[in-house]
């Protein structure tokens, strides 16, 4: 009819559609948790919106509710959650608004098969998972607090309707035309199957509909309000899994209950893998927000961002179910939740440190964003500097600052260290063949962060740290393998031959007793260290 409006995907969703399609094959049943995901965050964003506008209360009986139809050969998901009008369906369903995309294009093709499934969760592709099993999909959208109905419709081929309909409350319901061999998800058992393995810990009732009747799915189990004991590591895996769309194994499972004058339940992990989505795009913690067992938020900044790595649930008693987004940054109860559930995540990993290679799986996934911590909060950073690991010109391996401090020589008073691009450039730096030469260990830092923390953790054990590239060292004290005494005659009319020849380039040429091997090294006087310097002349200051 005349109301239908014709609109072309945007380009990166037409690639997106044919490689999730053909590169997910394999583990195409995970469209049914995306879309029972989806329409569970619906519901509760509405019921978060109801909080401040009446026009958006759930319905008592609010469900999501999947139904098969074996003649139709449909599979529909309905959700009673907050909707989307019309600009929503096109901006939603039909561009990719994400930076990631383009990212997630690229590591999908490079990824592992098993990779894969893992991929399409964390780079947030989930509905367009539908058209693994579904040649053609429809969805009518009714947003909360609107009259207005919208279908949208596809086959995934380049383009996309829209069109007025009719849908009596507010809602969402995704119509799938499954394909020919995709006959399994017509049948209750196995959707039945699916929902207690990817749905089970969704605290949103989810039915499944047969002849009419409501067959209930889910069991809605709030596993962190159970006590440990009652809970087998397969549950608390597959949990771990579902939480924060997961396919490995966590590191570390935090699950305690705290009592008293702080009352709530906290169920964290510690990934055991790094995610495809770089920790650097999104520095804001995601653990999630329950009051009692209702899902809140997941914007509570519940951790601080240096601990963004984890993932999980807090729930609690101690505040109200209808808290807004301004409490949330202000209420005292929540910063005493937020600092009680720091300290813990803390004193797991510096008990966990104790096994050096066990340690070293977390180090080399999350140590780079634990450093934050350093410059970022004043207040931890003494139970933080304990936990870093680094590489150093004396050991293979990892090791920690109080082992450095251990093996420091009589008479040396600081920790060294040198920041620079990448390990390789460092092992070769002219900087170090002085301390080589005199036995002097020198930590050897190439993260980015490495440029920022240590001015500002400044001590360690009482030790200052260092940087070498630091002018002021002085190291005649310590005597150097195969020295000699021999005068260094004419060396004063050398340096200020050189000094004459470069002129306001530099501000002083000096001799030095830190080089072994090299003729010259640029030393940063009294300012900061160089790797500092450079990156404040890239960043234009
Ligand atoms: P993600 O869920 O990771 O954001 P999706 O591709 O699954 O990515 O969905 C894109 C967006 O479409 C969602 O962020 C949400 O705004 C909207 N959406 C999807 N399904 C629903 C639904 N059932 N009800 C309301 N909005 C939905």
């Amino acid at each position: 009819s005349e109301t239908v409006e014709r609109h072309e995907f945007g380009a990166e969703v037409g690639r997106l559609l044919d490689l999730v399609v053909h590169a997910l094959y394999s583990d195409r049943e995970i469209f049914l948790r995306e879309l029972v995901a989806n329409a569970a965050d619906a519901m509760d964003r509405r019921r978060f919106e109801a909080l401040t506008s009446a026009a958006s209360a759930l319905p008592p009986d609010a469900k999501v509710r999947i139904r098969p139809d074996k003649e139709a050969r449909t599979l529909t998901v309905s959700d009673a959650g907050i909707g989307m009008a019309k600009e929503d369906l096109a901006q939603n369903l039909g561009t990719i608004a994400r930076s990631g995309t383009r990212a997630f294009s690229q590591t999908l093709e490079s990824a592992k098969a098993e990779d894969r499934p893992s991929l399409i969760g964390q780079f947030g592709v989930g509905f367009y998972s539908a058209f693994m099993v579904a040649d053609r999909v429809t969805v009518t959208s009714r947003r909360a607090g609107s009259d207005e109905a919208w279908t949208w419709a596809s086959d995934g081929q380049g383009s996309y309707t829209l069109e007025p309909a009719e849908r009596a409350e507010a809602g969402t319901d995704i119509v799938l035309h499954l394909k020919e061999d995709a006959d399994e998800y017509l049948e209750p058992y196995r959707l039945d199957h699916l929902v207690r393995k990817w749905a089970d810990f969704i605290t949103v009732p989810i039915a499944i509909v047969q002849d009419g009747k409501d067959e209930a799915a889910n069991q809605g189990t709030a596993l962190w309000r159970k006590s440990k004991s009652e809970i087998t590591p397969e549950q608390y895996e597959e949990f771990y899994r579902s939480v924060g769309m997961n396919f490995d194994k966590p590191w570390a499972t935090l699950h305690w209950r705290a009592e008293g004058q702080l009352e709530f339940s906290a169920l964290l992990f510690v990934p055991g893998m790094k995610p495809f989505q770089a920790l650097e795009n999104d520095r804001h913690s995601k653990v999630r927000l329950h009051v009692r067992r209702m899902f809140i938020t997941d914007e509570a900044e519940l951790l601080p961002s240096w601990l963004r790595f984890v993932q999980g649930v807090v729930d609690t008693e101690d505040l109200p179910l209808n808290v807004s987004r301004e409490m949330l940054q202000s209420t005292p109860a929540l910063a005493r939740i937020r600092r009680a559930v720091t300290g813990r995540v803390l004193a797991e990993l510096t008990s966990r440190a104790k096994a050096a290679e066990d340690y070293t799986t977390f180090w080399e996934n999350f140590g780079p964003v634990l450093k934050e911590g350093i410059y970022e909060d004043h207040e931890r950073r003494a139970e933080i500097a304990p936990l870093l690991r680094f590489r150093s010109s004396a050991v293979e391996g990892w090791t920690g600052l109080a082992d450095y401090v251990a093996r420091m020589k009589d008479g040396q008073e600081a920790i060294y260290y040198l920041v620079a691009d990448d390990a390789d450039a460092l092992k070769a730096s002219p900087q170090l063949e002085g301390f080589r030469a005199r036995g002097l260990e020198v930590l050897l830092l190439s993260d980015h962060v490495d440029a920022f923390w240590p001015e500002a953790l400044s001590r360690f054990e009482e030790k200052p740290l260092r940087s070498i590239t630091q002018g002021g060292l002085d190291l005649s004290k310590f005597a150097a393998a195969g020295e000699t005494a021999e005068a260094a005659e004419g060396i004063d009319a050398l340096v200020a031959a050189i000094k004459a020849a470069l002129g306001a380039d530099v501000s002083d040429v000096r001799t030095t007793d830190r080089l072994v091997d090299s003729a010259v090294v640029l030393s940063a006087g009294s300012g900061p260290d160089l790797q500092m310097q450079r990156l404040l002349r890239r960043a234009g200051r």
